[in-house]
């Protein structure tokens, strides 16, 4: 069955195409992951999505159902995760959870198990009785699930939900988004983030300027640059190196400096390692290390785009 089906869908503010006519299916049990720049229309597709902003033209079905005919049933079925943090600083931990999985008609016994559950589920158990101002970004962010999470809905939408988070927090969020899947919730993850993308989706589509430029799995996505490959040189010191000139060897796509590494992605068919070493070799640069790389999602974007994901 599919969970969501958006056709040709179009959003614009004034004169800004956020949504450009796309159309996408997300089946059940997936963790789908929508990857793009900022920008690039993420947000704006998940708040059409979950009610909060009106689209200019298309349509919605979740779950077989139009959003705009059943939007009350649609509502129960899902919980969203939404990128600016919703929770209430005057309330604690257990009473944000509680309030959210109340709006959805649970009560009594069940709510306080499911506001429970929760929690236990994100971690904060023993800070169920803390006001929010205490917790850390992290924190906070596993709060915003917890809050969305809790009446456990058949659909998760997940708004860049590890961001501001410690990498500790990060690794957890993304543990929980697993496990959440395993449990039976199809879920719809935004990012731009190419690694969480990577690590967590079993499919992934690739917007920019609100237009969906590429989707499939990881492999599938990679197979599209199967022609390019990445090189890293370690060197002594990366600030003697002139990356402009580097760019000019033949079958150079790409250079990034991350200290004194250097990352080239390659035109495999052009054999140029040769010309790179004589490169350093001619400048007095020690080379250190040389370390063929996997190809990632960003080499993905930049061959479709042009541009990075992050800049
Ligand atoms: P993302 O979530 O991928 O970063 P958004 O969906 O927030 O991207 O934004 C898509 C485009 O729509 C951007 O150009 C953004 O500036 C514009 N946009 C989003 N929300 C509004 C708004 N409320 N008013 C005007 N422009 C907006
Ligand atoms: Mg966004």
């Amino acid at each position: 069955m599919k969970i969501v089906k958006i056709e040709k869908l179009i959003k614009k503010f004034n004169d800004t195409i956020a949504i450009d006519n796309t159309s996408l299916e997300i089946n059940q049990g997936e963790i789908y992951g929508l990857l793009g720049p900022n920008g690039a229309g993420k947000s704006t597709i998940i708040n059409i999505i979950s009610g909060l902003l009106k689209m200019d033209s298309g349509t919605i079905e979740i779950l077989d159902k139009n959003i705009t005919k059943h939007s009350t049933y649609v509502k129960k079925n899902m919980g969203v995760v939404p990128q600016e943090l919703a929770i209430y600083d005057d309330l604690t931990a257990y009473e944000n959870v509680k309030f959210f999985c109340k709006l959805y008609g649970i009560k009594g016994a069940e709510l306080k198990k499911r506001t429970i559950e929760a929690l236990e589920f994100v971690g904060l158990s023993d800070k169920a009785d803390k006001f929010p101002s205490s917790f850390s970004g992290g924190m906070k962010r596993r709060l915003n699930i917890a809050c969305a999470i809790a009446h456990r809905p058949n659909l998760i939408i997940m708004d860049e939900p590890t961001v501001g988070s410690d990498p500790q927090s990060r690794n957890y969020i993304l543990q929980s988004v697993k496990k959440l899947n395993e449990l039976g919730s199809t879920v719809i993850y935004t990012t731009h983030y190419m690694e969480e993308a990577e690590a967590i989706c079993s499919r992934i589509g690739i917007i920019d300027h609100g237009k969906l430029i590429a989707e499939g799995t990881k492999e599938e996505l990679k197979a599209i640059v199967s022609d390019i490959q990445s090189i890293v040189f370690t060197v002594d010191n990366s600030k003697s190196v002139n990356i402009e000139k580097l760019k000019l060897i033949n079958g150079v796509v790409d250079i990034t400096v991350n200290d004194n590494d250097i990352k080239i992605e390659n035109r495999k068919e052009i054999n140029n390692w040769d010309k790179l070493i004589m490169y350093f070799n001619d400048n007095n640069i020690t080379i250190k290390n040389i370390k063929s790389n996997e190809i990632t999602l960003e080499t993905v974007f930049l061959t479709l785009t042009g541009r990075k994901l992050r800049d």
